[in-house]
């Protein structure tokens, strides 16, 4: 099958090859995999450690590749089945490990607050729902004093909580503004999910608010948002173009691509085939008119 960055490619191949080795290399490199899998993991329990350390005292202590490295250097002065193995795979495991958990740590930051405002007021609300249908006037007879207190504070209620939703939002919309030059948005509706399980925490993120949030700001400090048209976000691979026959379900949270087998988690194969979205071409722009800015490609 060809794709369109195949085809652009034209005269590339990919093979898929296998290495057989000799028993002996074979059980030497897998006792080196199972060294650098201790060391991962050992690092996985470090970090974690310190970090809820730094949670429960306040200090600030840091677990990075330099701390780990040290730590790698004690543990194989002890361990000699650690020392057996070659230090330079060891050593690449936790750098690989600091990029990721740097990787990791940026896209918390960055991911949208998820406050569940809603969740917090719930029992407030129920209490005002139970006041109304107590104080629910029979057919025929006026509404009583006490029915419309409770449906004003109802009412206020629910515009604190929208409130407080668009305030989170904006404040979001202000850090992305500010971090990037060109921002791609999935121009989706988000009525699918009010039917699905997601809804409360969907209604509670507030998407549509927040999207509307993030491109007022866009265009307010002359940021190049583009719309992305939703369709195939989730079904086409970013790393070879590839679609693939049916959307993910949203229970599936990893996207693998049956053709050139990138497996990639399924939001962040989802941007990036949004970020080749940005495109003028696939992409309906609302960028301000006299906004003076380099175009993404
Ligand atoms: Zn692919």
């Amino acid at each position: 099958m060809m794709t369109p960055s195949e085809a652009d490619e034209a005269g590339r191949a990919r093979y898929t090859y296998r290495l057989r080795v000799s028993s002996t290399a074979r059980t030497a490199l897998l006792a080196e995999w199972d060294r650098c899998r201790w060391i991962w993991n050992e690092c996985v329990a470090k970090s974690k450690a310190i970090h809820l350390r730094n949670n429960s005292t306040g200090e600030k202590r840091t677990c990075g590749p330099a701390q780990l490295d040290g730590m790698l250097t004690e543990a194989r002065e002890r361990t000699p089945w650690l020392r057996e193995g070659s230090s330079v795979p060891q050593q690449q495991v936790i750098r690989d490990f600091g990029r990721s958990r740097a990787k990791a740590s940026k896209d918390i930051r960055e991911r949208l607050p998820h406050v569940e405002h809603g969740r917090k007021a719930r029992a407030r609300l129920t209490r005002y729902d139970r006041m109304m249908a107590r104080r629910r006037p029979r057919k025929g007879q006026a509404t009583s004093k006490g029915y419309r207190e409770a449906k004003t504070w109802r009412a206020k209620t629910y515009a604190k909580i929208a409130r407080q939703r668009q305030e989170t939002g904006r404040k979001w919309a202000k850090k992305v503004v500010t971090d990037h030059d060109a921002i791609a948005v999935e121009d989706f509706e988000p009525r699918f999910l009010a039917r699905s399980s997601m809804a409360r925490k969907a209604a509670d993120a507030a998407i549509s608010a927040t999207k509307r949030a993030l491109i007022e700001m866009g265009r307010k400090h002359g940021r190049d948002i583009r719309l992305v048209h939703p369709a195939h976000t989730t079904m086409d691979c970013a790393s070879c173009g590839a679609r693939t026959k049916h959307a993910l379900p949203l229970s599936e949270r990893i996207y693998t691509c049956t053709v050139c087998g990138a497996v990639s988690p399924r939001d962040k194969n989802s941007a990036h085939v949004m970020r080749a979205g940005l495109n003028p071409a696939g992409a309906e722009g609302v960028r301000p008119p006299g906004a003076l800015l380099p175009e993404a490609a």
